[in-house]
Formats: C-alpha cells, sequence, structure tokens
C-alpha cells in the first residue's frame, strides 16, 4: 500500500507517519528528513539545501526529485510507503506520476490533514525530538510519559529543529499555501484525496486515518 500525507507544517504528517511505519510495515519517506540527514553529514546535497530550509523556502524541484526517485527503488520500499512531505509542487507530483508508472505501481490513497494556520504556528513551535530514535514530541500536546524521558528508547538527548522558530514559519506556510496547495486538485480529480480534520488529537487523527485506509482497494499493491 502506498499512501500520500499532505498538509501544511506541523500539520502531523510526521507524527502519523510514524504510526502507519509501526502498523502497516510500510516505510515512512520523509523528504524533510532525508534533506536534515544530509545537511548533518556535510554532503553537497545538504551544503545546497541547508540555507534554504533555515530560510523556509522550498528546495529545488531537481535536487528533490533525484533524491526521491532512488529512495523508492530501496528494498524497504517495495512493501510501500507513506510519502511525508513529497510532493510539494506540481511539477514534483507529475515527477511522482511519472516515476511510480515506470516501477509499475500506483498511489492507493491520498489524505490530507487540515489545521488551522493559528494552530500550526503553536504545533512547530513545541515541536521537539528524541536524538536518538527520532520521536516526535510536543512541548503541550505530546509531551514524554517521563519528563526528560523517551517514551520509546529510554533516551534523555531531544533536539529541536533550526527552522523550527516562530520567525521562518509565516514563509514555510506562504510556501505551502502558494506552491502545495495547488495540487490537491491533481489528486482529487482522480477521486483519491481524503480530507481529514487535523485539528483533532493525534489518537482521533489515528482513527480517521485507519477508516480510509480500510476503505481502499487492492490494499496489497506493492512496487513490482
Ligand atoms: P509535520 O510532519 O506535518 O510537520 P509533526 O507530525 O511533526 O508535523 O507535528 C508537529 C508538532 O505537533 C509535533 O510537535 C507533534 O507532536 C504535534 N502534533 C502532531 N499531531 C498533533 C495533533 N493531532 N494535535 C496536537 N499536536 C499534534
Ligand atoms: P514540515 O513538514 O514541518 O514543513 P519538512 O521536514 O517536511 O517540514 O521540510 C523541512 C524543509 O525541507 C522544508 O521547509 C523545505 O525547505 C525542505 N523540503 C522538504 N521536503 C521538500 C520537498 N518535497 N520539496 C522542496 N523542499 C522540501
Ligand atoms: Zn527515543
Amino acid at each position: 500500500m502506498n499512501l500520500i500525507l499532505l498538509g501544511p507544517p506541523g500539520a502531523g504528517k510526521g507524527t502519523q507517519a510514524k504510526r502507519l511505519e509501526q502498523r502497516h510495515g510500510i516505510a515512512q519517506i520523509s523528504t524533510g528528513d532525508m534533506l536534515r540527514a544530509e545537511v548533518k553529514a556535510g554532503t553537497e546535497i545538504g551544503q545546497r539545501a541547508k540555507a534554504v530550509m533555515e530560510s523556509g523556502q522550498l528546495v529545488s524541484d531537481e535536487l528533490i526529485i533525484a533524491m526521491l526517485e532512488s529512495r523508492i527503488q530501496k528494498p524497504d520500499a517495495a512493501r510501500g510507503f507513506i510519502l511525508d512531505g513529497f510532493p510539494r509542487t506540481v511539477p514534483q507530483a507529475d515527477a511522482l506520476d511519472l516515476m511510480l508508472d515506470r516501477a509499475g505501481t500506483r498511489i492507493d490513497a491520498v489524505i490530507e490533514l487540515k489545521v488551522d494556520d493559528i494552530a500550526l504556528v503553536d504545533r512547530i513551535a513545541g515541536r521537539f525530538t528524541c536524538a536518538s530514535c527520532g520521536a516526535g514530541y510536543h512541548d503541550d500536546f505530546q509531551k514524554p510519559r517521563a519528563e526528560g524521558v523517551c517514551d520509546v528508547c529510554g533516551g534523555h538527548e531531544f533536539t529541536r529543529r533550526s527552522d523550527d522558530r516562530r520567525e521562518t514559519v509565516a514563509a514555510r506556510l506562504e510556501a505551502y499555501h502558494t506552491q502545495t496547495a495547488p495540487i490537491l486538485p491533481h489528486y482529487s480529480k482522480t477521486g483519491r484525496l481524503v480530507s481529514l480534520d487535523g485539528m483533532a488529537d493525534v489518537d482521533s487523527v489515528s482513527r480517521e486515518i485507519e477508516a480510509v485506509l480500510a476503505r481502499v482497494p487492492n490494499r496489497a499493491v506493492t512496487i513490482n
């Protein structure tokens, strides 16, 4: 089963993608996480992307498409994948269609998480992540059960993204509304788009997503 999670920054895509990965054994493919790994490793891609990411703009389609194409060919994607943060522009959506055609596979469902801009600012400003296992948390909405200890791995170190500052959020929301939202008609035309209320709590959103997946025909579809 191949899915796309769409929605503005802070909508809950990463949180829900991690749950789907665990529950269904399909790979979370986050272009943002991949770019942050490149920046951390100091690769050429990372050097090209760093300043763009910190300003809240989008990295070039050409770079992202090449990175995504090699990622979906990795063995763990063969059982299915959840695209989190891709596609983000019309050219990326067109390139994805071509890639999947060539691979003889398709997207089974596109799920949009709708959240108000005002709520997004608070979600992004309070977001933090376990430095060891990548589990996601929030200062108010998703605290670790024991303060300072990761629920998943017991780690004590946490990180905050350098682009998760209130000053950068406006640019990221603007990029979403002007460059990403125009891809929604691309998916609604084919009847695959389902829009969910992303303002609900994390467990309620997960239940809504599971209800959508239960209605997906041919749930076993994977890359050949
Ligand atoms: P995205 O991947 O779409 O940018 P995240 O999944 O990282 O968003 O979520 C952004 C922040 O909001 C995180 O700190 C996360 O813990 C929190 N969060 C995610 N889903 C919800 C929700 N339904 N209600 C409240 N907070 C949420
Ligand atoms: P969020 O969902 O919280 O906005 P991501 O981790 O998906 O954040 O993305 C962080 C940054 O990485 C984006 O602001 C952008 O600069 C870059 N990025 C990630 N995915 C893409 C993409 N598909 N196209 C262009 N830029 C991207
Ligand atoms: Zn952890």
